[in-house]
């Protein structure tokens, strides 16, 4: 038998939280972002699911390429643009459209011999500071672009900072709104916390920014991106992901005794625990201090002591069905139905489902529900 970690995608949760997103962006379409192998879960895995979407959005071209083999033939976006020039070859022959963040870039293109003309999408620094054209910069770059035959359609984006947090969108809508004035083209903005939090006020408060894109990534994999002010229940988000594991060992402790590396862990009095078959070596995070929740036969618990790289140990008390061979679901969905939502690992480890989701190692194998 295999080790018997296993990850499972769940195609009815992204399904849903596809919908979730046409729920808060009625008027726009959607492009699902599937960078990052989607977000850990596997293109091929989600495709299915996600295909209702208006478009896939992501920024390495093999996974465009991996796409396209998958005979998608509606928009693909590559959110960054393109790296090099000869990247353009590849979007004429594939005819992604693609993000023109920098100067350079229209240099590429201007240089570029194609049949086909492109698809672009001009970028506004609008506060962000990562990528994209400053304000100053940015009509004169949409009129070099516009002038090019190499370019057929320009669009308008750019990409909100605060989205999920106090600060909010307002300002960067403002210069996005003041920078974009009277240029024709769609528009495309909202990552997930800007849909769920904002999109009906950005989308709905001025004329020029309906009807638009939005781009929806991590609540699509059924996480809050919010949290902890909002959690998955809030927004009615469900878990894409289940990572799930068994008990292979169960000890008895003590008063006393401690559990594992640096012995991080001390029983104040007898207690039962379990060793489960999960460790930083599949993408559990270290950091996961004792106190990190987890699932044991649908049951909620607690991670104790050190995470090691093959192996983690759960606190059993009040699961006293739980033995060799119990379900132990680290994140996502149990058997009983039970959910433990990625947000609260993530957050007790100090870091966000974003990473979790990415980390799964190559060697946790994917099943079918
Ligand atoms: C990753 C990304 C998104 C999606 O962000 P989420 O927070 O996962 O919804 C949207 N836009 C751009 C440009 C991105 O890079």
């Amino acid at each position: 038998m295999p080790r018997p970690i296993l990850a499972t995608v769940h195609s009815d949760a992204l399904r849903h939280n596809l919908s979730r997103a046409r729920h808060f962006a009625p008027d726009a379409r959607v492009w699902a972002v599937v960078k990052a192998n989607a977000y850990g879960h596997g293109i091929e895995r989600c495709f299915d699911a996600l295909r209702a979407a208006d478009g896939f959005a992501l920024l390495d071209l093999a996974e465009a390429e991996r796409l396209r083999a998958l005979d998608w033939r509606g928009p693909i976006h590559l959110l960054e643009g393109v790296f090099e020039p000869r990247d353009l070859e590849l979007c004429s022959r594939l005819h992604l459209w693609h993000t023109v963040h920098c100067t350079e870039q229209i240099d590429w293109l201007a240089a570029h011999k194609t049949q086909v003309p492109h698809r672009v999408f001009l970028k506004l620094n609008s506060g962000m500071n990562r990528l994209g054209f400053t304000p100053a910069a940015f009509r004169s770059a949409w009129a070099r672009l516009n002038a090019l035959p190499q370019v057929d359609e320009i669009s308008l984006m750019t990409h909100f900072s605060d989205a999920d947090g106090a600060r909010g969108i307002a300002h960067q809508v403002a210069a996005f709104e003041e920078a974009t004035a009277d240029l024709p083209g769609e528009r495309t903005l909202c990552n997930s916390a800007a849909i769920l939090r904002h999109a009906k006020h950005a989308l709905r408060g001025s004329a020029s920014l309906s009807a638009d894109w939005v781009r929806e990534g991590i609540a699509l994999y059924g996480s809050a991106p919010d949290f902890p002010e909002k959690r998955v229940t809030d927004w009615d988000l469900q878990p894409a992901m289940t990572l799930s594991s068994r008990i292979i060992g169960t000890q008895s402790l003590q008063r006393g005794d401690t559990v594992g590396y640096g012995s991080a862990f001390t029983a104040d009095g007898p207690m039962r625990i379990g060793v489960v078959a999960c460790g930083y070596a599949d993408g559990y995070p270290r950091h996961a201090p004792t106190g990190t929740p987890v699932l044991v036969n649908g049951v909620r618990t607690r991670v104790i002591g050190r995470v090691s790289m093959d192996m983690l140990t759960v606190d059993l008390s009040g699961v006293d069905t739980a033995g060799i061979g119990s379900e132990v679901v680290l994140w996502g969905r149990a058997g009983s139905g039970e959910v433990l939502p990625i947000d609260e690992v993530a957050s007790s480890a100090g870091t966000i489902s974003y990473e979790l989701m990415c980390a799964v190692a190559p060697r946790v194998p994917f099943g079918a529900p």
